[in-house]
């Protein structure tokens, strides 16, 4: 079947979704916006809901529930033939930077109309591109099997949403394919995993002109921590032989006043690695550069300060081989389309990360957006409608392996 795509239509989804506010935690607006271009496209309301992914979240991060509007937005759709489910996603939430940000088309591209704001393409563009699938296959009728259509929220700020999904919410999908970034016919294959750590470096406060001897100096802690590190090669760019990874101390709070020995700094940082053991060598060379660096600084009583390493995993990396069935048929299906398709890794972290955890082998495809969370971001027109016309085929493609 050859996929005939209504631009105009899509085009116009894309320009209504990029006008909506919906900032991490406040995706209430733009559910309520999909909601009703679904359910003005034919789909029941039955096949549409809410997951209770947002209690979980505020749980997890010990917020307030009311922080977390709403949870992600599932739409589960019965085959109209016999087949593997498929999942299609892409992230609701935009970040601070598109606050009042208003779309305007100039040829081939849609920019922010004031250079203030960022656009929202990141990531309007999937959202528009999953509405348009529906509204196409209810309007054509073309023979799909069973699909899953999920918008998740708070991907801006740690990819939660995916991360507190139920996959019997979402009917455990054989596959999924999540849209989130500019040439779609670069495919995402794999993705780096990443750690964050805070450390609370504990010393003794004294008067630093009168009695300094009495005082063990946090900051001196940790200025010593991070030159070791460094000195050992695992800050900023790491390689070591054939591994590769990068680290970097990112943030630095801590002291009252000039004349105080600091008793408290929190300095916090992460770790990054598409090899999980090397990613555990990294962030151990981090705590022990804390501890030895703790152990080192005393004052004149043999008084020692104290490092607490707080390090939790971020995201998991994965790397699905050229040879998985879903990556054959993803690459097969964008050549359909008219593509040149390549599968690469990317140094960042994605909804697909968690999903891949979780067992559902999950790749990343672009519509369009670029220079995210800047005020150079913009749409590629060509490129957003290749992005649709790659998901539709997606959507309805035989898939021999299966
Ligand atoms: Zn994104």
């Amino acid at each position: 079947m050859k996929i005939v795509l209504d631009e105009s239509r899509a085009l116009q989804n894309l320009i209504d979704l990029l006008a909506i506010e919906g900032l991490s935690g406040h995706e209430g607006a733009i559910v309520e916006a999909i909601r009703a271009k679904l359910q003005a496209a034919g789909v029941p309301a039955a096949w549409i809901r809410t997951d209770a992914a947002n209690a979980r979240i505020a749980k997890a991060l010990g917020r307030p529930a009311s922080d977390f509007e709403t949870g992600n937005l599932i739409v589960r759709w019965p085959g109209t033939r016999p087949g593997p489910r498929r999942m299609f996603l892409g992230h609701m939430d935009t970040v601070p930077l598109c606050r009042g940000a208003r779309p305007v088309r100039r040829g081939n591209f849609i920019r922010p109309a004031s250079k203030t704001t960022a656009l929202g393409a990141d990531n309007r563009v999937a959202v528009a591109a999953l509405v348009t699938l529906v509204e196409t296959l209810l309007r054509e009728k073309w023979p799909h099997p069973p699909l899953t259509i999920l918008f998740t929220i708070c991907e801006e700020i740690g990819l939660y949403g995916a991360k507190h999904l139920r996959l019997s919410d979402v009917g455990h999908p054989a596959m999924a394919f999540n849209i989130d970034s500019g040439d779609p016919a670069r495919l995402v294959v794999g993705a780096i995993g990443a750690v964050k750590w805070t450390a609370h470096i504990h010393g003794i406060s004294s008067h630093a002109g009168v009695h300094p001897e009495r005082g063990v100096s946090a900051v001196l802690i940790a200025a010593r921590a991070i030159e070791r590190v460094a000195a050992r090669g695992y800050f900023g760019a790491i390689r070591k032989g054939a591994r590769r990874g990068t680290a970097n101390a990112g943030i630095i709070h801590g002291g009252e006043a000039t004349n105080q020995v600091t008793h408290h700094v929190e300095v916090r940082g992460e770790c990054r690695s598409h090899d999980p053991s090397f990613l555990r060598v990294i962030t151990r060379e981090w705590r022990e550069a804390f501890e030895r660096a703790a152990r080192s600084v005393r004052n004149r009583e043999g008084q020692r300060g104290r490092v607490e390493l707080e390090v939790r995993s971020d995201y998991a990396s994965f790397r699905l081989p050229d040879s998985h069935p879903a990556v054959r048929f993803a690459l097969a299906q964008a050549r359909a389309v008219g593509l040149r398709p390549r599968a690469e890794i990317m140094d960042g972290g994605l909804d697909a990360n968690p999903l891949n955890d979780a067992g559902v082998p999950t790749i990343t495809l672009g519509a369009g957006q670029h220079n995210p969370h800047s005020t150079d971001e913009h749409v590629n027109i060509p490129e957003f409608l290749d992005g649709c016309r790659l998901v539709l085929q997606l959507a309805v493609a035989e898939d021999p392996s299966a």
